[in-house]
């Protein structure tokens, strides 16, 4: 069966194209066809690249009302075609940010999951509605293929009372304002994938794994299930990040509007796009680039990887209490699976636990592998998150759940 994946940002879309036989592969196949649409990178307009038939193009797209369309054409069309025509796509796959506290699992999109979808856009002004645009163009492209919502805040709808309330009025709660989490996607498949890689029942495992690319997260799991999570009702919470400065005092907010006036968008534009290891480094929120910075002597660069590591460490260490305890520590996304210096200096802080880091297997590109040494207590894994993959399995096990026989 042919599943298209949609991954729809703000400033980017990431689609791909997944053809699967009967049986699931164990290890996660390449896509037939990748594409990735960049606002960011041109002021004319955005930058298509796709991947297929063992070759790249680049294309330019003016018109954003379109971009899809374009990206699509390139499926059944030009030196990147890889399929005769769009109906032979048998379901389709989104990941979607927000699903509130309505769906704990990828649903087939109807209506009223439209409805839904609309309705938290307050809670995900930058995703949400770019979902929406992907789900009702292709219902126009495609008018007969299901479609499948696949929600980064499912995994956590596990999360217990206690750490899913804030200690805030009551009522507050019942108006929404809750522990939703982020990264679901990424943090369930980097648990299952976890028990895979070891070859332990994932039920036996106690797991934290952390998502540390631009935005970070931590989710601790126990039994399979999702029982904490660093983000909270918003992407802003916990670790520090890129640009995102995670969990400060709310009063210095309150303090910065009353005595130097800024204003809810002002704030918003700082704590999300001026504050983490851009904000402190004053160079970027790229790690690579505050590495090249640390390596030629720059001391704020420095001290924003200190406040990342001390954040990062503190964090885990709220989460082995959560669990009461540790099996497995698993590093992923591009800060997670490519920093052997982020992995070292996180881990030296974590001897009181019984973790041992393989020093030589952290620093050899490690992939899908524990590098912790044969004595260590925790293990401490290496997980290639594969969040496309992720929701191609989704959308499968729903479309065969609503009769589906390919
Ligand atoms: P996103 O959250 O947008 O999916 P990624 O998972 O791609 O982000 O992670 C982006 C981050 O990974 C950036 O900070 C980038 O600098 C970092 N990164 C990528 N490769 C490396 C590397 N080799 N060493 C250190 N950091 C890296």
């Amino acid at each position: 069966m042919i599943i298209l994946v949609l991954n729809a940002g703000s400033s980017s879309q990431k689609s791909c194209l997944y053809s699967l036989g009967e049986s699931i592969p164990d290890n996660p196949p390449e896509p037939l066809w990748e594409a990735h649409l960049d606002w960011t990178v041109s002021r004319e307009g955005g930058i298509l690249t796709v991947k297929s038939n063992d070759l790249k193009q680049k294309i330019e797209v003016r018109e954003r009302d379109t971009a899809l369309n374009v990206v699509l054409e390139t499926i059944v069309k030009g030196k990147t075609k890889v399929l005769d025509s769009l109906n032979d796509i048998d379901v389709v796959g989104h990941r979607v940010v927000h699903g509130g506290a309505k769906y704990n699992q990828a649903t087939v999109i109807t209506s009223e999951v439209k409805d839904a979808i609309a309705d938290l856009i307050p809670l995900a002004p930058n995703h949400n509605p770019a979902h929406l645009e992907g789900i009702n163009i292709i219902e126009e492209i495609l008018p007969q293929v299901p479609q499948v919502a696949v929600f980064d805040t499912a995994f956590h709808a596990t999360i217990p009372q206690p750490a899913k309330v804030y200690p805030l009025p009551y009522k507050w709660y019942k108006k929404g304002i809750l522990r939703y989490g982020f990264h679901g996607i990424s943090h369930e498949y980097c648990a299952k994938r976890t028990a895979q890689i070891l070859r332990e029942p994932l039920e036996s495992l106690k797991i934290i794994t952390c998502h540390l690319g631009n935005g970070c997260s931590l989710a601790a799991i126990a039994e399979g299930i999702c029982i904490d999570t660093t983000m909270g009702f918003s992407p802003l919470e916990g670790l520090m990040m890129g640009t995102r400065c995670g969990s400060i005092d709310p009063q210095i907010l309150i303090y910065m509007m009353q005595e130097y006036g800024l204003d809810a968008d002002e704030l918003n534009q700082i704590l999300n796009q001026e504050s983490g290891l851009k904000g402190v480094s004053g160079i970027s929120g790229d790690m690579r680039a505050i590495d090249e910075a640390i390596a030629s002597g720059n001391t704020q660069a420095r001290l924003a990887v200190d406040i990342y590591i001390h954040r990062l460490k503190k964090a885990i260490g709220a989460l082995v209490a959560s669990l009461n305890g540790l099996d497995v520590l698993v590093f992923t996304a591009g800060v997670g699976e490519n920093s052997s210096i982020v992995r070292e200096q996180t881990c030296a802080g974590l001897a009181y636990l019984g973790l041992q880091l393989d020093l030589v297997k952290n620093k050899s590109h490690p992939l899908d592998e524990n590098i912790a040494t044969k004595n260590s207590q925790v293990r401490v894994l290496v997980v290639h998150t594969q969040e496309d993959w992720a929701i191609s399995l989704a959308a499968r096990s729903q479309y065969r759940a609503i009769g589906g026989n390919k």
